[in-house]
């Protein structure tokens, strides 16, 4: 964390109960900025139906330009979101174009250097790495690789 987002998250009182998880996290911080749902859609261009989600419990996690947009609306650092977000336990089979998302930003998150990822299918931490290899121009590339140490995820 920089100095500059150090200043922003501080603007919130230290002793403030943010809530534990997304959904309760969004609406407390919302609401002490003064915004409405509406005002929020605007600053954020999320639909109002979208962040409705989020504060029901609907929707548990952000990818990360998501998180990053909802943050700057909100005036806090991304992190406050991450740290409560769920990842839920999702099979490829349950809502592929949903699981499909969810390792794109998984591979997102790897290749900018998170290393403490939790697995989608079981929730146990992930190995993570990232792998530096040729493409067929002879161009580097950079391919996100993680595996979990308890059931057999594998993101390659
Ligand atoms: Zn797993």
């Amino acid at each position: 964390m920089d100095k500059n987002t150090n200043i922003i998250t501080n603007a919130l009182p230290k002793d403030m109960d943010l809530g534990d998880t997304l959904a309760r996290r969004l609406t407390i911080i919302r609401e002490w900025r003064g915004m409405t749902v509406k005002a929020l859609a605007r600053d954020s261009h999320f639909s109002v139906a979208r962040l409705q989600d989020i504060e029901t419990g609907m929707e548990t996690w952000l990818s990360s330009s998501d998180r990053q947009l909802l943050a700057l609306a909100l005036k806090i650092d991304a992190s406050l979101l991450q740290d409560v977000e769920a990842r839920p336990r999702l099979e490829p089979s349950d809502d592929q174009p949903r699981y499909e998302a969810m390792l794109a930003d998984l591979r997102d998150s790897i290749l900018s250097g998170v290393r403490e990822l939790e697995c989608p299918q079981c929730g146990d931490t992930l190995r993570c790495r990232v792998q530096e290899g040729l493409d067929i121009d002879g161009q580097p590339v950079y391919l996100a690789k993680a595996f979990c140490q308890r059931c057999p995820f594998v993101l390659k």
